[in-house]
């Protein structure tokens, strides 16, 4: 949660951006709350001291044989009793809504992100390689599935239902060498990969900031307080929950797990083929750092520079993008999203998604550290996708697809393919 502090102080800048973000909340509201949450706090504390001074008092009247006086002092006290009872009750409402607010106050986002309303009016940074010109019928991504026996979509949908699929033979081979090769490379670079449970706790959850307002996203397992992920970054974020931190270096974590989205509110987008699905495999980069703008902006340079070498050394052609106000979600404080050429949608579409989150699940879940004068600060946490499939299946086969349907296979993940240089037609 923000501090009410800092919401006190800017409290204009947060409406802006909760605005921005599309998330219905009056900051006015909020502290107009605040104030009565204080007021009834304090006339709830005085009263119970006058009760502690009134029984005492009470105590040494009867003592001194003034019954008549303890006897009024009784009937002020009992008076008092029912207007503290009325306190509380109205204490109790008030910190409800006070809560139900506070968890939806957004994060602030940086000066340099992009104002806008959607993914529209994203900014492109940079453009990197070159979309390819096929002289040949191109095939998407489905059809070479198809030519190569790579994943079954027909059958993925008889036996889970919509947004399924099964991967199978080179299919899933090569999923599996594209998550080597980032985890070998973020192993390289300081991340310690670990593989997470996938149902967590909804305090896990809320302490990430993907509830309340993401809720309607997350798969519940019915009678038990447990939610399927829909990314590791929920596990690896709560893994250090109300821990102090030594985070001199940022520690530096790569979750590997499968995500479980409802896709809610996608209904009718992207249901051709593995773009959108219920249930993907990703490699997750987790930052944890000291709680310092310039140090966390490093770091999400780093984080987005890792998904781009992934991308480099699989020789695919993408861009680099500024996420704009209106398309960030309530934790994120500065994102870049990286969206790598899809042929079949004769466009970029969103492959990686890079997130400096400030303080915001720092301070929801706890994670402190000690500065250099000893005081507990929060940290600052990123996350960024290295690899998610089979969404990167998309751009893998179609960019890389030849006029006879083989498959070139890029020289880093050949190690990973038995030496393989292509896919050929089985
Ligand atoms: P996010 O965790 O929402 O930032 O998503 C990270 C990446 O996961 C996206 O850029 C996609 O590559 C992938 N992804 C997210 N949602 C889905 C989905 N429903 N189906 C397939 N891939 C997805």
């Amino acid at each position: 949660m923000m501090d009410i502090r800092t919401i006190r102080e800017q409290a204009a800048q947060f409406q802006t951006v909760a605005d921005g973000k599309k998330i219905a909340i009056s900051i006015e509201e909020l502290l107009e709350t605040d104030t009565r949450r204080r007021e009834l706090a304090g006339q709830a504390e005085e009263l119970r001291a006058r009760r502690n001074r009134r029984s005492e008092s009470i105590g040494a009247k009867i003592a001194a044989g003034k019954p008549d006086e303890a006897r009024i002092e009784k009937e002020q006290m009992r008076i008092d009793r029912e207007t503290l009872a009325g306190i509380e009750a109205e204490l109790d409402t008030v910190l409800q809504r006070y809560q139900y607010l506070m968890e939806r106050v957004p994060n602030l986002v940086s000066p340099d992100t992009p104002i806008g309303r959607s993914d529209a009016d994203n900014v492109t940074l940079s453009e990197t390689g070159q979309p390819p010109k096929f002289d040949f019928d191109a095939r998407d991504h489905v059809e070479l599935g198809e030519l190569h026996k790579l994943f079954d979509i027909e059958r993925g949908v008889k036996v889970a239902g919509s947004r399924s699929y099964f991967l199978k033979g080179d299919g899933l081979k090569l999923q599996r060498a594209v998550q080597q090769l980032a985890l070998d490379l973020l192993e390289e670079r300081g991340f310690t990969g670990m593989d997470v449970p996938l149902m967590v706790r909804t305090k896990a959850m809320q302490g990430t900031g993907f509830f309340p307002t993401g809720q309607d996203q997350a798969y519940r397992i019915e009678g038990e307080d447990a939610w399927l992920v829909g990314t590791s970054e929920v596990p690896l974020i709560a893994y250090f929950a109300e821990e102090t931190l030594d985070v001199a270096e940022p520690i530096r974590v790569a979750g590997i797990s499968t995500c479980f989205r409802s896709e809610v509110g996608s209904a009718g987008r992207d249901v051709r083929g593995l773009y959108r699905v219920h249930q993907f495999a990703k490699v997750e980069q987790v930052v944890i750092c000291r709680g310092e703008e310039a140090e966390s902006e490093r770091l999400l340079q780093e984080i987005t520079r890792n998904a781009e070498d992934l991308l480099d050394l699989l020789e695919l052609p993408y861009r680099k993008v500024a996420v704009c106000v209106g398309d960030m979600s309530q934790k994120n404080h500065k994102q870049y999203d990286i969206e790598t050429w899809m042929p079949s949608r004769n466009a970029y579409g969103e492959t990686h998604s890079a997130s400096n989150v400030g303080d915001f699940q720092a301070r929801r879940a706890g994670l402190r550290y000690r500065d250099e004068d000893g005081k507990l600060r929060f940290c600052h946490t990123l996350n960024n996708t290295a690899v998610a499939l089979p969404r990167l299946l998309i751009p893998l086969l179609e960019n890389h697809q030849r006029e006879d349907g083989s498959i070139y296979l890029p020289p880093a993940l050949r190690p990973y393919m038995g030496g393989r240089e292509a896919l050929g037609i089985v």
